[in-house]
């Protein structure tokens, strides 16, 4: 917890996290502080990439993986399978590197075990009550797969589907458009929906995510990345010190199955207020009803931002004693945060460690959970003639 660490560390995170700024560079007192400037400890080296064969699914299919970014600044390992990051390498305060991303070593672990590692989710992020939804009066039935209701598009989700790419190697970025085609009907989904998402790394140390996606009859769509995060270093402890920042004034409460309630009430006087730094462990253990219902944080804050306007800040993590600090910026106009609740030490990951409760966090920018059945929320209908286009950036330095 966050009064264990050296005082100095924790009033750098404070200040590095703060929206407000000007506490918080009090706090610190440090002119690297007060700036907010991350330090130029990399110089700026190739964008590379590489690709080599990652196995087969046990259906017989070829998976290859991509390597790619600066290395020793952010390197991205990305899998054909499920448009799955992973691996995120990235350097700390002293530009010593880890890998600060959750997954396995082998296409099996991830057939038999991933519960979303790093994946590219679709064609509905997050649950739909039921499995259930009306569009232009004809109900739909998407196969449930979470206790009573649908998560992340169904049992067999875009996470699952082989997707096929093209490499993306300009001056400024290197990365992977990863395509695939969902057809009319797929897990009970109406339309033909092409889906392209391209991931890259600039020189800025950011991953940048880019959505586009038609469809050629009305349908739903909430796309997300299931990225599981541990600035600390892959099975290196958990993520309570971490300290945080969200760009949100209210969020979506839930009922028992993690379906909201509806009304987005104000975050203010609860232990999903923060719009100032606070850690992931500090208030969850409080017996809150809502903490109760999700057994810590597993929920959608409502991000801070107009509609149409270019990406922005939904959320900034630091990890104090390495000094590394991620900032997450989107179009989106939600943000589910989960602190790996239902992760309960019964598989080890990449180095041979077993993930528990509290090993990682997802920011997974999306529309928010069941919208197809809040008519009051930002609509998720995607209809003929209109383009998704999204975009979310993961930006990683140091403090
Ligand atoms: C959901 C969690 C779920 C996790 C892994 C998250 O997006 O909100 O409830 O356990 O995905 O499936």
């Amino acid at each position: 917890m966050s009064n264990d660490l050296p005082r100095r560390n924790v009033l750098r995170a404070a200040a590095a996290v703060g929206v407000g700024g000007v506490a918080a560079a009090t706090l610190a007192g440090t002119a690297e502080a007060a700036t907010g400037k991350a330090k130029p400890a990399w110089p700026g080296g190739k964008l590379t990439i590489t690709k080599d064969s990652f196995g087969k699914t046990s259906a017989g299919d070829a998976v290859d993986r991509y390597s790619f970014g600066q290395k020793g600044r952010l390197w991205v390992r990305m899998l054909t399978y499920g448009a799955t990051i992973q691996s995120i390498e990235v350097p700390d305060r002293w530009g010593r590197v880890a890998d600060v991303h959750l997954g396995f070593n082998t296409i099996e672990e991830y057939q038999a075990l991933s519960p979303y590692f790093g994946a590219t989710i679709g064609r509905f992020a997050n649950r739909i009550a039921k499995g259930q939804f009306t569009l232009d009066g004809k109900q739909y039935q998407i196969p449930v797969n979470n206790g009573v209701n649908a998560l992340h598009g169904g049992p067999i989700g875009f996470d699952k589907k082989i997707w096929s790419t093209e490499v993306i190697n300009d001056h400024d970025s290197v990365g992977v458009k990863f395509s695939y085609v969902s057809a009319d009907g797929e897990m009970g989904f109406p339309g033909r929906l092409p889906i392209d998402v391209t991931y890259t790394v600039n020189r800025r140390g950011e991953l940048r995510i880019h959505y586009i996606a038609t469809t050629d009859k009305p349908t739903i769509v909430n796309f997300t990345n299931h990225a599981y995060f541990n600035l600390a270093g892959e099975a290196n402890g958990e993520i309570y010190d971490h300290v945080v920042v969200l760009n949100a004034d209210k969020y979506t409460p839930i009922d028992a199955t993690s379906i909201p309630l509806g009304p987005l009430p104000a975050v203010a006087g609860t232990p999903f207020d923060f719009r100032g730094p606070h850690t992931f462990g500090e208030r969850i253990q409080k017996a809150d009803q809502q903490i109760l219902n999700a057994l810590g944080y597993d929920h959608n804050w409502v991000l801070n931002r107009s509609a149409g306007s270019p990406p922005s800040l939904a959320a900034r993590v630091l990890e104090p004693k390495s000094g590394r600090l991620l900032e997450c910026l989107t179009t989106e106009p939600g943000v589910q945060v989960y602190t790996s609740n239902f992760l309960t030490g019964s598989f080890a990951g990449k180095s041979g460690n077993t993930y528990r409760q509290g090993a990682a966090f997802t920011l997974e920018t999306q529309h928010y959970p069941d919208s197809p059945n809040e008519p009051s929320y930002p609509t998720t209908v995607l209809r003929p003639g209109q383009t998704f286009d999204s975009t979310t950036l993961f930006r990683f330095s140091t403090r």
